[in-house]
């Protein structure tokens, strides 16, 4: 092989990668003193990790083939900048031997294996025969030059049904099928190749036993270039999505120490076999007794996190030292296990809708300080646009604490504190999954998020008067700063109102309920109606998004989110989203209007859309006005003419005004 990799030290290093993950790299390089280079795609041009990189460099369009997996563009980036270094962080070129022998021949240091090394472990059926000889335990199965069906099939009647079918260069869960029985066997092998051929150009196929109801183990290693290698102890992914991990945790729970160090050696072994040099993990499945090797991952994991945490250790810097050409800062026998730590993925996607990705602007995006065992690795912000061409994965949220049980209460504590708003998000399922009774107790394997996904997807519980009150609070104080860039304005004072005691109707929809809140002020006193019972009611705001809300003899912190009409809640009951029905009946059937159209709030007009004399369908738009930086158009309640408008267009109107008549039409 030509040109081979000289690790040695360096002062510029570019990161290939976008997301959390080279925001993650760029933290700790920058914290070792190097310069970093970003590169981008043109539909990154304001992310995260391209503000934090010293230099960036565009690589091109949007589509990953064109930008971040495009090795040219990647190693021209590094010359223009000066790069000695590439960090590949996880996913795209990762894993890529042809890229790693690239920047070898282009004398850059790769942060990782060599190609040679990443070749013997990249495929699924070589590294198990690497394994096999090193005496590392595997699924019994067949991974063999062969491919012809009799062959595979032979296979898979002395393995035993049921089987999984996958692709020796499979990844991300890709090219993988269960088959139950000797009749299904053609068919799925047809499409996993059709499918692995599509994904990875490479159609080569290996059989293994299905380990019915398994968990998913996997132990971090790291070797330096002067033969140490060390593991930091394991992770348990058990649970999973279609084979794709959703939340990690470490160390494994199921695991007693003497399992613990059994599998860590076997690790260790794996990784000697071919004398590994940077970090990489070695995954296994486990049947509850045993557990088997299924593959090596070449590269630093999204869950890296969690180790991390249980090991006192960064697995970036250490990456880095290796790359200088540096030993390993620790020895075996020096790295203790501290604590437990778990980490939540948190995805745009719609778990309601069957996970589908949930792509635009991140409207809010609030995440919990990083105090108390927190930690966020995030790649987006407020602003941010969510693309379709890339993986939806937004943030991590990980959290430690001395138990596992404690862990996870921060874990959920951090997951409730995280207001991602724009995109859809997965953070309710990741609460509602962290904190179900058998996460808890560990009573989990690989098909449990399939089994429980209805109770897990559900929608939350109807709002008590707690939620009714802080909806009511949330969009008041949202009102009150939206005028209160006018220093003078009277609203500056939430309730504000000239004279005598005042009403205003709020009516809130979950789901097909709706709930009506009626609230009274004016005159000193603040109170609300909720059903037969009138409450007082107040409520001081905390900073943004928050209030202390007192309802009557109760007081409660609330935190919230107004995005239109949406409000979305979280109280000391958990979660809520309501819909604010329109206030100006645009979306309430059942509402009877007035003839006098006013402005429900505090507002500027900003189009009028009907003329003096028009004759107006019951629903028509009349005009529109810019509420909390929100349009809102009025509409007409019923048919009828349009008598009068009493406003113009940059007229800036008080809560109340009249802006125009309707006449209704002759029965
Ligand atoms: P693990 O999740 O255990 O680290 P995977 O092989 O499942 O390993 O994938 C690594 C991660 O890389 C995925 O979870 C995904 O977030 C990310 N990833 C995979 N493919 C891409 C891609 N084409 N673009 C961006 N990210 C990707
Ligand atoms: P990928 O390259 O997509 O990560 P893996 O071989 O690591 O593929 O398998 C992904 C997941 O599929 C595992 O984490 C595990 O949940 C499941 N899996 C893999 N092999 C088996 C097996 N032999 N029996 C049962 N489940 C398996
Ligand atoms: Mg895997």
């Amino acid at each position: 092989m030509a040109g081979s990799v000289q690790y040695r030290r360096f002062r510029t290093l570019l990161i290939a990668n976008r997301g959390e993950i080279a925001c993650r790299v760029i933290r700790t390089a920058r914290a070792m003193g190097l310069r970093t280079v970003a590169v981008y795609s043109e539909a990154d041009r304001d992310a995260v990790h391209v503000s934090m990189a010293d230099e960036a460099v565009l690589l091109g369009p949007a589509r990953a083939r064109d930008s971040y997996l495009n090795v040219e563009r990647v190693l021209e980036a590094a010359r223009k900048t000066g790069a000695e270094a590439i960090h590949p962080g996880y996913g795209f070129l990762s894993e890529n031997a042809e890229f790693a022998q690239a920047c070898a021949d282009a004398g850059l240091v790769f942060v990782g294996p060599t190609a040679a090394m990443m070749t013997a472990m990249g495929s699924k059926s070589g590294s198990k025969l690497l394994m096999e000889k090193a005496g590392v335990p595997l699924v019994p199965g067949y991974h063999g030059e062969a491919q012809d069906d009799a062959t595979l099939a032979a296979a898979a009647e002395k393995a035993g049904y049921p089987v999984l079918v996958k692709a020796s260069a499979g990844g991300g869960g890709r090219g993988m099928r269960v088959v139950r029985a000797a009749s299904e066997l053609t068919a799925a092998l047809e499409s996993a190749r059709r499918e692995a051929k599509a994904a990875f150009g490479d159609d080569r196929m290996l059989i293994e036993k299905y380990v019915l109801n398994p968990r998913h183990i996997e132990v971090q290693v790291i070797g330096d270039s002067h033969g140490n290698l060390v593991s930091l102890f394991e992770r348990e992914c058990t649970l999973q999505r279609r084979h794709q991990k959703v939340i990690e945790e470490a160390p494994s729970p199921t695991l007693n120490a003497k399992q613990r160090e059994t599998v860590c050696e076997a690790a260790r072994k794996a990784a000697g076999a071919v004398n590994y040099v940077g970090a990489g993990t070695i995954e296994f499945v486990s049947d509850g007794k045993d557990v088997f090797f299924i593959e090596m991952n070449t590269r630093l994991q999204v869950e890296h996190p969690v180790s991390e945490l249980i090991a006192g250790v960064d697995l970036v810097e250490w990456q880095l030292r290796v790359a200088f050409g540096e030993e390993l800062p620790l020895k075996q026998d020096q790295i203790k296990l501290n604590g437990h730590a778990i980490e939540a993925r948190v995805y745009a996607e719609n778990p309601a809708k069957n996970f589908m990705p949930s792509v635009g602007r991140i409207k809010t995006w609030r995440t919990p300080e990083e105090t108390d065992g927190l930690r966020i690795d995030a790649g987006y912000r407020q602003g941010s646009e969510v693309s379709p061409h890339y993986d939806a994965m937004l943030a991590k949220v990980i959290a430690w604490a001395p138990t596992r049980e404690g862990a996870i209460s921060r874990l959920n504590r951090g997951l409730e504190e995280t207001d991602v708003r724009g995109v859809v998000t997965n953070i309710p399922f990741l609460s509602a999954l962290v904190t179900h009774p058998d996460v808890r107790k560990n009573k989990i394997d690989t098909g449990f998020i399939e089994r429980h996904l209805e109770k897990l997807t559900s929608v939350a519980s109807a709002p008590s008067n707690v939620e009714l009150a802080a909806a009511v609070a949330a969009i008041l104080d949202q009102e009150a700063k939206a005028v209160s860039a006018d220093a003078h304005s009277p609203w500056r004072t939430a309730g504000w109102m000239p004279v005598g005691r005042r009403k205003r109707v709020f009516v809130f929809r979950q789901g097909a309920a709706e709930h009506k809140v009626e609230r009274h002020y004016g005159g000193g006193a603040s109170t609300l109606t909720i059903g037969d019972h009138e409450i007082a009611f107040d409520y001081k705001p905390v900073g943004t998004g928050a209030i202390d809300l007192t309802l009557g003899d109760l007081r409660s912190h609330c935190a919230f989110v107004v995005d239109g009409r949406e409000v979305y809640l979280r109280t000391r009951n958990g979660r809520f989203e309501l819909h604010w029905v329109d206030p100006f009946g645009g979306d309430d059937e059942e509402q009877v209007g007035e003839d006098r159209i006013v402005a429900p709030l505090p507002g500027t007009v900003v189009a009028l859309l009907a003329e003096e004399g028009a004759n107006l369908e019951k629903g028509a738009a009349i005009l529109t006005l810019e509420v909390m930086k929100m349009e809102q158009t009025l509409r007409a309640p019923f048919a009828g003419v349009l008598k009068r408008v009493k406003c113009k267009v940059g007229d800036i109107v008080q809560e109340g005004a009249e802006l125009a008549e309707v006449e209704p039409a002759e029965a």
